[in-house]
């Protein structure tokens, strides 16, 4: 590796870690004649992966814009960027195991919803009712009931993300992600 500063080809890894839940290493290099030190990022060259949308469109495979889809699912939830990025590579992992040059985008968000059931709720919700375009209020309480009742199947107690009595619609309303909001990073003690 070349120095960026006085292009000397002599140059050390000092620290070499590997990206937390990316196909990536992060060297920390330093120049052998300046002494200065630099970043290099390794990533895995992969095969090529399209996804087939639902209108027969194909476009290539972009690991950050599935992140971004579930990151907005996950918006104010207790869900951590470190959890997220990990559903991505697993998701990923699992795509290009099943070695095809191309895979559906249904196939994508089934793999996306079956993560986020085990994972939040909620975000699985707001989700599904994206992704499976939701016609109506019977839709949702239907995907409230699937939860509900895994939850009970696996015998794991937690409370349902929104009660399916009461004002459906309102309760819709609130599960729906905020489109153009920024994801925030989950605060610490919700870790
Ligand atoms: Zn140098």
């Amino acid at each position: 590796m070349r120095c960026p500063f006085c292009t000397a080809t002599e140059t050390k890894v000092v620290d070499s870690r590997e990206v937390v839940n990316t196909f990536e290493v992060r060297r920390r290099r330093e120049c052998e004649v300046c002494h200065k030190r630099f970043t290099t990022y390794e990533r895995i060259e992969q095969n090529p992966l399209a996804v087939i949308k639902k209108d027969g469109r194909r476009e290539e495979f972009r690991p950050e814009k599935l992140n971004h889809a579930i990151s907005m699912a996950c918006h104010k939830r207790p869900v951590s960027t470190e959890i997220i990025n990990k559903i991505c590579v697993e998701i990923e992992a699992a795509l290009r195991n099943e070695e095809k040059s191309e895979v559906p985008s249904s196939r994508v968000g089934e793999m996306v919803m079956e993560k986020l059931r085990n994972t939040d709720k909620v975000a699985y919700i707001r989700f599904a009712s994206i992704y499976r375009e939701f016609a109506d209020v019977k839709d949702f309480r239907q995907a409230i009931k699937e939860v509900s009742r895994r939850e009970k199947n696996t015998g794991i107690n937690v409370k349902p993300p929104v009660s399916a009595e009461g004002n459906s619609a309102e309760n819709k309303a609130e599960c729906m992600p905020v489109r153009s909001a920024v994801p925030e990073t989950v605060p610490e003690k919700n870790r």
